[in-house]
């Protein structure tokens, strides 16, 4: 089969690979869609650790059951489906307290190689993140069940309310599907980049106020007087923020937006070995909550898929546009230079 290899940052090829065949409890999913993600960028332009070197990569799919191994009851060849490339192993120190993001096997028992001809599922994640594609989804929305799973688990444990402000800082991919889900909620969202044309896309897709980050330096500042003069009238300072830049000097400043009480929701993963500076009479004197997100549970999958098939959050229109399994490097190549959002890449 034909599968994309990152052989070096800057540089993938499309090489001819064994065709992989399922053993008991696996399945061989036929990739109909794999969308680009900001991980994936990130392998491109500098390398990550996540993602070694040459190899196969690319984890948000959906696809058609090609083959299934011995045991495997729940889907049949022909499926339709939706996957994430991960799950718990439902046996460590993690998983037994029920912290099943944080499982200690699961990013080694990961499964990359979405920029394929077919991607292989192991047993685990068969067991729990495979579900079936309902017809009224198209297989790019399908796509989406992986990134939308790390934003539902992000927000899970916020408590939300419809008529709450938030910011969302960087409008990516990620930062943008943070505004599908708040307006989704009916939240007033602010949105800030540095890119105008990530500004003006978020603006299209609801968000109720834009900013330029020369711009917010200079003028939000708590408790943001322009967008009190904008029309949020018992506007105190943002009641959630979500950092979704991975830039430690955007992680210090996002504390500066957020009202007394409020939550600092640190999305974007920085580089490793970086440290970042707080106020500590802020944190304190304000309670201002920190917190740290990562990857997501079974039940924030299960959650994602069923938000996905009511079909009201539009996801779709985060893709940029298509590439074949030889354009991939194209694709790539486009967002290293700041262009697009999101790229569906179809075999
Ligand atoms: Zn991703
Ligand atoms: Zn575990």
């Amino acid at each position: 089969m034909l599968a994309n290899i990152i052989v070096k940052p800057g540089k993938i090829e499309l090489r001819d690979t064994k065709n992989p065949s399922p053993c008991s409890g696996e399945i061989l999913v036929q990739i109909r869609v794999a969308l680009t993600c900001g991980t994936d960028l990130k392998a491109f332009k500098r390398g990550h650790p996540m993602i070694p070197m040459p190899g196969v990569f690319g984890h948000e799919f959906s696809g058609i059951v090609a083959k299934t191994g011995t045991g495997v009851r729940r889907f049949k060849v022909g499926d339709e489906i939706m996957a994430v490339h991960t799950a718990p192993c439902l046996s460590c120190r993690y998983c037994q307290k029920k912290i099943y993001n944080l499982c200690e096997k699961i990013m080694d028992t990961k499964v990359l190689g979405a920029f394929a001809e077919y991607i292989l599922l192991p047993p685990h994640i068969v067991k729990q993140n495979v579900f079936h594609k309902p017809k009224n989804l198209t297989f790019e929305e399908a796509a989406f069940l992986e990134p939308l799973s790390c934003v539902v688990h992000g927000m899970e444990s916020l408590d939300i309310k419809k008529g709450d402000y938030a910011l969302v800082i960087g409008a990516g991919p990620i930062g943008l599907l943070h505004l599908l889900l708040l307006k989704n909620i009916g939240a007033h969202v602010a949105m800030v980049d540095k890119h105008n044309n990530k500004l003006s896309m978020a603006k299209k897709l609801g968000a109720d106020f834009v900013f330029n980050p020369g711009k917010i330096e200079q003028k939000i500042i708590p408790p943001c007087p322009p967008l009190v003069n904008g029309g949020w009238g018992d506007f105190i300072g943002f009641d959630y923020i979500f950092e979704c830049t991975g830039m430690p000097e955007v992680w210090e400043k996002s504390v500066n937006y957020v009202r007394k009480g409020g939550t600092v929701t640190l999305f974007g993963g920085c580089k490793s070995d970086t440290t970042v500076t707080y106020d500590t009479g802020r944190l304190h004197y304000d309670e201002i909550t920190l917190k740290g997100t990562f990857h997501y549970t079974p039940s924030d999958v299960t959650k994602a898929y069923k938000l996905l098939c009511e079909g009201r959050l539009g996801v779709s229109r985060l893709i940029s546009g298509s590439y074949s399994l030889k354009k991939t490097q194209k694709a790539f190549d486009r967002l290293a230079k700041g262009k697009g959002i999101k790229y569906a890449i179809m075999p």
